[in-house]
């Protein structure tokens, strides 16, 4: 796995957890394959819980380029812990943020906070963005060639388009 790979499957997690979405398979996964959890296994809510509102707060400043302050809040509370692992076979070492086994919110946040750093210092690989629909305010990784995505979902970005074109109408009379 690439070292970007790694920031920007870490970036999506950390999305997933701040919009409070039900966890995808990609977070199994993830957990799985660092022996965090066993299979199914899930974060234990409460823990969770305490994770999310500093998590969403460093996922919004990265998000928008600063403060730089929610970002250090949520270092301080899940410093990364630098590890090398090469678990998926010879040829594979990669970085990463967290020692495996961990309990998985301290690993969840150990390694989110890593990835959002990275994210706030402008690493190109990943770039967060937050809804423009009207109402939404949901985060997204943009993973558009261009870095020119808007809306967390199509259904955002059409439901966006309708109403600009009633205001169109509306104002043409
Ligand atoms: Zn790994
Ligand atoms: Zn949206």
């Amino acid at each position: 796995m690439r070292y970007a790979d790694y920031v920007g499957n870490m970036a999506r997690l950390a999305v997933e957890i701040a919009n409070g979405d039900a966890p995808g398979e990609e977070r199994g996964e993830m957990l799985r394959r660092h022996r965090v959890a066993e299979p199914d296994a899930e974060p234990d809510a409460e823990a969770l819980a305490a994770l999310v509102p500093a998590l969403r707060a460093a996922v919004e400043a990265a998000a928008q380029g600063g403060p730089l302050e929610p970002v250090n809040v949520l270092l301080e509370r899940y410093p990364p812990v630098i590890r090398v692992d090469g678990h998926d076979g010879p040829g594979t070492a990669h970085m990463h943020f967290a020692p495996n086994g961990e309990d998985p919110v301290t690993w969840l946040g150990r390694n989110c906070a890593a990835a959002l750093a990275h994210v706030l210092c402008g690493d190109p690989a990943v770039t967060l963005g937050r809804c423009q629909a009207v109402g939404c305010g949901r985060f997204y990784v943009d993973d558009s060639r261009n870095r020119t995505r808007r809306f967390c979902s199509n259904a955002c970005a059409s439901r966006t388009t309708v109403a600009a074109y009633r205001a169109r109408r509306k104002a043409a009379g």
